[in-house]
């Protein structure tokens, strides 16, 4: 039944799951089918890791593309193939189930994100992507909503979905496939870095490192929309809802404090430190023009109680 997980497939998602501007931490997920059986990432692992760590899981495909059309709870638990398995698929199983493409890659694409985070970034992609089989599809929750706003948008030929403060997808007939048009997409929507303000050495503070992020710190209106909002789900699953700039609630992972720096938490875990990474990163591209539009507290809230993204964190959290 493995024999699905080719070498090209496994390194095709370990080179997505190792570079910083498409995954962060265990974001992003692949999958591969044929017949009746699809190899999704599981829950909690880490893309990086494809070709060196049991990372996948097997689910009968049509039981999980029920799922997707409103059979089940939506998370694909049930669907797994092998008894002895205790890996869970991914949040994120019922879209691949229903997308019918042997290859279905989703990552937290930067290019992306500094794109679909706002209503001019949005425009100026649907421009570049022009000639793709593209589609583009409002926020949702990730699990069962997202999938069925995707599944009203996307056509047999859909090959590209730009999730709005999300991330993308990439559909193709093999690996290859897959992986030529995702790299297309990566070079029409590269954002180059845009100058960054000076940053000056800011104090340290017992118990946090002060972070190469702290540019963040010193720019205006980056450090607004830092402490405003949150623009995609991971951000708020592994940082809370924006950042705090101060330690006021002693607990959360990353402060930004202005004119002074970005400062993680000692202790805090290699996933949480990608994702201060992946907002540097991301509001470190965005042109002075677009006005990127934060997810709002309701859908922040709707993200922390969650049992499955609960779950997915205390696994990140153990590795
Ligand atoms: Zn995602």
């Amino acid at each position: 039944m493995d024999h699905l997980l080719t070498p090209a497939f496994r390194a095709f998602s370990a080179e997505l799951g190792q570079d910083p501007l498409r995954v962060q931490g265990p974001g992003g997920n692949t999958s591969i089918k044929s017949g009746d059986v699809m190899w999704i990432k599981a829950s909690g692992t880490e893309l990086a890791n494809a070709e060196t760590a049991p990372i996948f899981v097997a689910v009968d495909r049509n039981a999980a593309k029920a799922e997707a059309g409103g059979v089940g709870d939506g998370s694909c638990k049930t669907t797994v193939l092998d008894p002895e398995n205790t890996l869970r698929p991914s949040i994120e199983t019922t879209f691949h189930a229903a997308l019918d493409w042997p290859v279905v890659a989703h990552t937290h694409s930067i290019a992306t994100l500094v794109h679909a985070i706002s209503p001019q970034g949005r425009k100026a992609a649907a421009e570049k992507l022009h000639g793709l089989p593209a589609v583009f599809v409002p926020y949702a929750k990730p699990g069962l909503p997202l999938t069925r706003e995707i599944l009203k948008r996307i056509t047999p030929e859909t090959q590209v979905v730009v999730l709005e403060n999300h991330g993308l997808i990439c559909c193709g007939e093999t690996v290859a496939e897959t992986s030529a048009i995702m790299a297309e997409v990566e070079t029409r929507l590269a954002m180059p870095e845009t100058p960054r303000a000076p940053t000056s050495d800011g104090p340290a503070r017992l118990g946090f490192e002060r972070l190469a992020e702290s540019w963040m710190a010193f720019d205006e209106r980056v450090s607004a929309l830092a402490l405003a909002g949150s623009y995609y789900p991971d951000h708020v699953v592994f940082l809370g809802p924006a950042l705090p700039k101060s330690d006021v609630d002693q607990d959360r992972p990353v402060l930004l404090i202005p004119q002074q720096g970005v400062y993680l938490r000692a202790g805090a875990t290699p996933s949480q430190r990608a994702m201060i990474r992946c907002l540097s990163d991301c509001l470190g591209r965005l042109p002075a023009d677009w006005t990127p539009q934060a997810i709002g507290q309701a859908a922040e809230a709707a993200l922390l109680n969650w049992d499955a993204e609960k779950y997915r964190q205390a696994l990140a959290e153990r590795s």
